[in-house]
Formats: C-alpha cells, sequence, structure tokens
C-alpha cells in the first residue's frame, strides 16, 4: 500500500511538488542576487512549519549562509489561529550587524510575524531583515507585515502539507493540500 492511499480521500493537492520546488528556484535566484556581496546571510527559520520551505530555500542558496531556528507557535490544534502567539524557543545568535532572513511556512493574520519582527527589533540590530513566506493568505490579514518574497497567494482555506499540518499530521507531504469539504460531506 501506498502512502498516497492511506490519505483522506478528501484531501486534495493545491501546489504540486513540482510547482513547489519550480517557483522556490525563482525565489532562491532573486535572494542569491539581492545578498550577492552579504558575508552571511542568517536564515532564520520558523518552528514548527517553517522546516521543509527552509530546508529546500537554503539548498538552492549559493551565497554564504547560517541556519538558525525559533519556535513559535499560534494555531494550537485548532484550525484557526488562537490569535495569542506563544514563544517556544526564541533562542538565537548575536544579529546585530547581519543580515537576517525570517523564513516563514505561511502568513495568515500576520499576529506571529507581527510578534516576532517586533520581539527581534527589541533585542537586535541587524544590518537587514527581511521575510519569506511559502504561502500568503492575504484575505485573512489583521497585521500589516512587509513580506519580501513570497512563494503563493492561497485563498482563505485550511491548507497542509510541505511543513503545514493539522493536529501533528501531513507535514511529511512534499505538496501543499487542502480538505475538500463538499466531498467530505457527500
Ligand atoms: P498568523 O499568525 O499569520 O495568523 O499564522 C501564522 C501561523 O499559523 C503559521 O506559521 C502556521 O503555523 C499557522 N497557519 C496559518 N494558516 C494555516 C493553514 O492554513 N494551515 C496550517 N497548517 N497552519 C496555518
Amino acid at each position: 500500500m501506498t502512502t498516497e492511499t492511506m490519505l483522506p480521500a478528501n484531501l486534495k493537492t493545491l501546489i504540486s511538488e513540482e510547482q513547489l520546488q519550480q517557483r522556490i528556484q525563482e525565489l532562491a535566484d532573486e535572494i542569491n542576487r539581492t545578498y550577492r556581496d552579504t558575508e552571511a546571510l542568517y536564515l532564520v527559520c520558523i518552528l514548527k512549519g517553517g522546516f521543509m520551505f527552509c530546508s529546500d530555500l537554503a539548498k538552492k542558496l549559493t551565497i554564504p549562509c547560517q541556519v538558525e531556528f525559533i519556535r513559535l507557535s499560534s494555531y494550537g490544534n485548532q484550525q484557526k489561529s488562537s490569535g495569542v502567539v506563544k514563544p517556544v524557543d526564541l533562542t538565537l545568535p548575536n544579529l546585530n550587524g547581519k543580515d537576517v532572513l525570517l523564513i516563514e511556512d505561511i502568513i495568515d493574520t500576520g499576529l506571529t510575524l507581527d510578534f516576532f519582527m517586533e520581539y527581534l527589533a527589541s533585542l537586535h540590530t541587524p544590518k537587514s531583515i527581511r521575510l519569506a513566506v511559502l504561502l500568503d493568505k492575504k484575505e485573512a490579514r489583521q497585521r500589516h507585515v512587509e513580506t519580501h518574497y513570497v512563494g503563493f497567494e492561497v485563498g482563505n482555506q485550511y491548507v497542509v502539507g510541505y511543513g503545514l499540518d493539522d493536529q501533528g499530521l501531513y507535514r511529511n507531504l512534499p505538496y501543499i493540500a487542502y480538505f475538500d469539504l463538499d466531498e467530505a460531506a457527500r
């Protein structure tokens, strides 16, 4: 039995593996150009959801990089943002004078990134700070957050795969998927 057959029948592909990899290569090309003179670009991956995007993006970067991880939680086990961002682990090296690129799986309300940007600015003075998000759910935005590198815009629906979970599951899928609610109701 393949993994595919063990997934719920109403789980549908939204963005294929090929589309993801192609777009991430385009983003990497742009980042390589922007930071061609950097001493080192600090990739700050926001866990858990950002791990696949960060990993694939990092592999396509040709500039010197350091990779750091922080962990935030805002959804708990719900499919809706709790509105409260819980810092789980914010350990970072000193980023003063460094080029920093935050890597996030998806921006939804914007609360998570708004919180983290403010936190970073209160403790560090980076030379530059930019934001790379794989998915942008513009419709749900509650806070303005400037995004510099965006993979895809998606509608206001709950998506899983490629780092994104539903109650801990589906992070390992190499593509982005959604639950077809009409099919579930049939
Ligand atoms: P925000 O604070 O912008 O509302 O949400 C950011 C975080 O919420 C993301 O890092 C992600 O963990 C989670 N999130 C937002 N939308 C989705 C979604 O459609 N699917 C999943 N699995 N997580 C989401």
